[in-house]
């Protein structure tokens, strides 16, 4: 059988306004309740941030806390990621809510360019977030803005410094940073290929990209992300009305390629977690 495809959703994010897309859930009900569709329509994995009251990004352990508690009682066995890289500047402030133990985190390994700043992420911090997430026994989701992020991470998981398997994401089409760019893609996933056989990897595009970066993530056996937080709209002149709607189309084109869409539990063996609730 091929391999089930993993589809993580990226509810929230920490730009997306509701001025953008009322849809994009702000407050932790709203959040709980997106997910819980998007779960329903085929996401594994919950990839979120939470957000101040005024819809500004926050790194509040307390919400990030209400959020975990809402999603493992609406949407048992579904891998719940929490993102440390919300809050650039926010230095150990964006590693609070690790002592919660989501079962993964996201984790930058490296600096790049965002659309207005730079996206700091020095070796300091890094190694900081990694120790955190080995303490806590959660599996880093590394999200690679560039090649070298992908090297680094390698080196890291080798060294013993990233808990769990080895799960590394491309991130492409963020302005300023590495753009979608169907080569480097390839070369991406040659170097999983390569160096790093025994990890998973996974792919998410941002903007009207999201699609396209879908589609091939699923036709190249890999892994793939959706959500507001990336995108918020179906087309040029349609806003995505939900998560569940961004899903549900990356579905469609599982089944496209005839890749299954993975179950958690599926998810869950794939990337070597306990069964849920341990
Ligand atoms: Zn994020």
């Amino acid at each position: 059988m091929t391999k089930p495809c993993i589809i993580c959703v990226a509810i929230t994010g920490s730009l997306p306004t509701k001025a953008n897309n009322p849809a994009v859930p702000v407050t932790v009900e709203e959040q709980i309740e997106s997910t819980h569709e998007a779960f329903e329509a085929g996401a594994s994995i919950v990839h979120a941030h939470v957000r101040n009251d005024d819809q500004t990004p926050s790194s509040d352990p307390e919400k990030f806390a209400r959020l975990k508690e809402g999603l493992e009682k609406h949407c048992p066995g579904m891998i719940i990621q929490f993102s440390t890289g919300g809050r650039s500047g926010a230095g150990q402030a964006r590693g609070g809510m690790l002592p919660l133990a989501p079962d993964m985190a996201s984790l930058s390994v490296g600096s790049n360019n965002f659309p207005t700043r730079v996206y700091e992420n020095p070796p300091d911090l890094v190694n900081w977030l990694a120790s955190e997430m080995r303490q806590y026994n959660v599996t880093p989701e590394i999200e690679a803005f560039d090649l070298s992020h992908i090297l680094q991470a390698i080196r890291m998981h080798g060294e013993g410094l990233l808990p769990g398997k080895l799960y590394v994401q491309f991130v492409m089409g963020v302005k300023n940073a590495m753009p979608v760019d169907r080569d480097v893609f390839d070369f991406y996933v040659k170097t999983m290929r390569d160096r790093a056989p025994h990890a998973e990897w996974c792919a998410a595009g941002i903007g009207p990209n999201q699609i396209v970066v879908n589609e091939w993530s699923i036709a190249a056996g890999g892994h793939t992300r959706t959500g507001l937080e990336d995108n918020v709209r179906l087309d040029r002149d349609t806003l995505a009305p939900s998560n569940a709607a961004l899903v549900r189309r990356t579905v469609e084109l599982c089944d496209r390629y005839e890749r299954p869409v993975a179950t958690w539990r599926q998810a869950r063996e794939i990337l070597q977690f306990s069964p849920a609730g341990d």
